[in-house]
């Protein structure tokens, strides 16, 4: 089936509208790069476009009507975004959800060590990643300290061109000729990502604390073991007022250092970490915030723990979702049990996550006909999974079609795809999960190259057809 190329289509006004989109999207990316700063950054965008947290509604006792806009978050890492439409609830409600995490690397709860003078932070990889890809480059780091009192201490560092950053080493090349042996998920092993921090020991930092203190200690005190890895301490301590064993408690995430950038010589397409999956968070809160108006209730779901299997709390297979519909059931229609299963049988989702993009540099891992393309349009996929589709939601052909009528009828440019060539690999989304209430179910998205390594390509004009595609689907 021939399929267009999406910039071939647009007119000057178009283009005009997919470059707002696109800044707009990449300062997102800047902004959450991380499951909390993505909900932070959503209840900012909610609350600026009129949308009230559910909760304060609640609290007040008010009811909720047509056109009323509320939100609910999960632990600050899984957010639902509500517009009530001109139908009951009941009617069903046309849902977007994507998730907010990303690959990534994690700081372990026991992590500061000092080894021959260097200071490093130890970690656990999430997700997956080729752990080659992770070393040798800029890393930042950012999370949260939460100290027994309470408190919460919001970290980022490395994105401020000001900023230190942080990195993993790699062998030099000269001494590397048994490495390059090996297979290239031994090349860097897992325990090996451990984060370099510091290499200067304690003295100076101390001198003018210790000024204080008595002068004798402060000789002892640079000359003590460790000293390299007390500085660290020292100068958490000043920063977040931390101890050590405050990383108990701590959440903190290394991510690439920088921001999305432009790509190509055209600025074409758009090269950043974490795409996967906030190409489709971010579309897809654009176009729940863009739509004032419909019939059906809006809803946009942006949930936590896919990479890792969509477990926990704050995952899609948390109960904090059907929970939260039971309170809007509550707040309009009133409390029925029934009615929330009306609700979720009756919904249906766009369940978007990235594509695998065709990539001629490995033409042998996809099969041309049903593979996404970039400058596509959006993605839907009528299948994922693995090995003769097992994992997989199967969109229903009845549902395909209605969704394949909308789409054309407002010019949205779209593809069919599977990921990659039958046999190969595969992987999973939050589709079959919510399919399980028996709602109609898709799985759709933005195609990407080099997805979940550190820096993923999208195109513009895809991320331009999503928010485009969405907007469809929420006045279905
Ligand atoms: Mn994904
Ligand atoms: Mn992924």
């Amino acid at each position: 089936m021939e399929r267009k190329n999406a910039w071939n289509t647009y007119t000057k006004e178009q283009l005009a509208e997919l470059n707002n989109i696109n800044e707009k999207y990449k300062s997102c990316l800047n902004a959450g790069k991380t499951e909390r700063e993505c909900v932070e950054l959503a209840v900012s965008m909610a609350k600026e476009a009129g949308y009230r947290d559910l909760k304060d509604v609640m609290t007040a006792g008010e009811c909720l009507k047509t056109g009323d806009k509320v939100y609910a978050v999960c632990m600050n890492k899984m957010i639902a975004l509500f517009r009530i439409g001109e139908e009951p609830i009941s009617a069903g409600m046309n849902i977007l959800g994507a998730h907010i995490d990303s690959p990534r690397i994690d700081v372990k709860q026991n992590p500061l060590y000092e080894n021959e003078g260097l200071a490093y932070l130890d970690t656990h990889y999430y997700g997956g990643i080729k752990k080659y890809q992770w070393v040798a480059q800029p890393l930042s780091l950012h999370g949260v300290i939460v100290k027994k009192d309470g408190t919460t201490v919001k970290v980022s560092v490395g994105e401020d061109e000001n900023d230190p950053v942080f990195v993993i080493t790699d062998l030099l090349v000269h001494l590397a000729q048994e490495q390059m042996e090996k297979k290239a998920s031994k090349v860097i092993e897992g325990e090996k990502l451990d984060l370099l921090i510091g290499n200067r020991p304690v003295e100076e930092v101390i001198e003018e604390l210790t000024s204080v203190d008595k002068g004798d200690k402060k000789s002892e005190k640079a000359q003590a073991k460790e000293s390299i890895k007390a500085n660290v301490l020292q100068i958490l301590k000043e920063k977040y007022d931390m101890d050590e064993e405050d990383f108990l408690s701590a959440e903190l995430e290394i991510v690439p250092a920088g921001k999305a950038r432009d790509c190509g010589f055209d600025r074409s397409m758009i090269l950043s970490y974490g795409q996967d999956d906030r190409v489709c968070a971010f579309t897809s809160l654009f176009a729940m915030i863009d739509i004032v108006e419909a019939k059906r209730t809006g809803c946009c779901l942006l949930v936590d723990k896919e990479e890792i299997g969509s477990v926990g709390a704050t995952g899609m297979h948390s109960r904090f979702f059907e929970n939260t519909v039971a309170e809007l059931i509550s707040l309009t229609e009133g409390e029925s049990e029934l009615k929330v299963r009306r609700t979720l049988m009756n919904s249906r989702m766009l369940s978007s996550d990235v594509s695998a993009a065709y990539d001629p540099m490995y033409a042998e891992a996809f099969e041309k006909r049903s593979s996404a393309f970039l400058g596509g349009g959006i993605t839907f996929n009528k299948f994922t999974g693995s090995r003769g589709k097992s994992g997989s939601n199967d969109a229903n052909a009845e549902y395909i079609a209605a969704l394949r009528k909308a789409m054309d009828d407002d010019d949205v440019a779209y593809q069919f795809a599977e990921l990659g060539r039958v046999d190969l690999g595969g992987g999973g989304t939050i589709a079959y999960i919510m399919a399980n209430y028996g709602m109609e179910v898709i799985d759709s998205g933005v195609a990407v190259l080099n997805m979940h390594a550190p820096y993923e390509v999208t195109s513009k004009a895809d991320v331009y057809e999503a928010v485009k595609g969405y907007r469809t689907f929420l006045k279905m």
